[in-house]
């Protein structure tokens, strides 16, 4: 869209097994401050089969002034045509100025194809969001060539100006119990004919371990542990502090540990209280996933390696000795 009468900032709320996803939260928090910025509402939209009042209630408390509820037995699980089709139908009757996503596997789906169906530009996996001074233009910063710089994006010609974020980068909105938004219920013009896929099944993997966006602890390896074996003593050691496993990706490339232990600019965002980084050198594109971390501690035997730069707590040398000797005065006989 080229006209310039859009307003508002909007949030795409992700439904996990009907509760909002935690990025949303951030996504609110944020799109706040921009809705602020430009004296605007912060709308959150919700496609689903029917409206929750909790939800939106939820979502009021969580700063959204409105919340559009687009509803339809075909929304009931997520499609890409569906959700592509009922929520170009809104943008196009709505005109939002900004509309952010979270970069999960459903926002990375979902707004390339939006994107190009109402022909505008997306900016994927900001890790920072504001506003030109001038123009009021959104500045969507993302690492770029690697990671190894980080590139402002804007969208000046085109509107929305859609852009995903990863979760974990931004902090979550405040709740305010007072705060109530207005829940405005929309009946897209779907058919069925509309939808070419069918969700035959949804298989939920069961975690075994806490997540490593909810974690406050982490204990993270790299290729310094010297294989697969030296996972299992930071496992440990997680245990006892109540945290869980990080990696780097090059002991994953390894095949000593699950991608979805990877942290950094290709892996999750990690923001916990306590980052403990063991045999990490401290490459640019780990440190971008973890260097936000409230406390940063690393175990590492070359006293040059970049991590130090970020550590507020160092030790140069092995890690399996720290690690042992920790696990012992924590009470645990390594
Ligand atoms: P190394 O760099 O080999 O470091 C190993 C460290 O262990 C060294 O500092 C060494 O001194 C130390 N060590 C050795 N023995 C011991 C010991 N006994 N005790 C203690 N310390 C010891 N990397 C990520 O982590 N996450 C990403 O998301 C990511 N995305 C990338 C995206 C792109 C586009 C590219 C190009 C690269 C990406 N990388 C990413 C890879 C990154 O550049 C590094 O190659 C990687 O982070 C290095 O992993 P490492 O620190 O485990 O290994």
């Amino acid at each position: 869209m080229t006209e310039r009468n859009s307003k508002n900032v909007w949030v795409f709320v992700e439904l996990r097994e009907g509760h909002i996803a935690p990025v949303v939260l951030e996504l609110l928090g944020e799109g706040k401050k921009l809705a602020q910025g430009l004296g605007e509402k912060l709308c959150a939209v919700v496609l689903s089969d029917g409206a929750d009042a909790s939800l939106a209630e939820q979502l009021g408390e969580y700063g959204a002034d409105v919340v559009y509820s687009v509803e339809s037995p075909l929304l009931a699980k997520y499609t890409t045509d569906g959700f592509t089709t009922a929520l170009t139908e809104l943008i196009r009757n709505e005109r939002p100025e900004i509309l952010l996503f979270g970069a999960t596997h459903v926002g990375r789906d979902l707004a390339p194809r939006l994107a190009a169906r109402i022909n505008t530009g997306l900016t994927a996996d900001c890790t920072s969001l504001a506003l030109d001074e001038e123009t009021k233009d959104l500045m969507q910063t993302r690492p770029a060539f690697g990671g190894n710089l980080m590139a402002t994006i804007r969208c000046p010609e085109h509107r929305p100006q859609m852009a995903t974020v990863r979760p974990g980068v931004m902090d979550k909105a405040a709740c305010d119990k007072a705060h109530k938004a207005e829940l405005i219920r929309v009946a897209p013009a779907l058919t069925a004919e509309d939808i070419r896929t069918e969700v035959v099944e949804t298989v939920v993997k069961k975690l075994t371990e806490i997540p490593l966006t909810e974690a406050r602890v982490i204990v993270s390896g790299g290729l310094g542990l010297g294989g697969p074996e030296g996972f299992a003593l930071l496992r440990r050691l997680a245990a006892r502090l109540g945290g869980a496993v990080g990696s780097s990706r090059a002991a994953v490339d390894a095949g000593w540990i699950d991608p979805t232990h990877q942290v950094g600019q290709t892996g999750t965002t990690v923001k916990p209280d306590v980052y403990i980084a063991c045999g990490i050198s401290g490459a640019i594109q780990h440190l971008a996933g973890m260097k936000e971390s409230k406390l940063i501690v690393a175990f590492n035997t070359n006293p040059d390696a970049p991590i130090f730069e970020v550590a507020d707590y160092g030790l140069v040398g092995d890690y399996k000795e720290v690690i042992e000797s920790l696990l012992e005065k924590l009470g645990e006989g390594a």
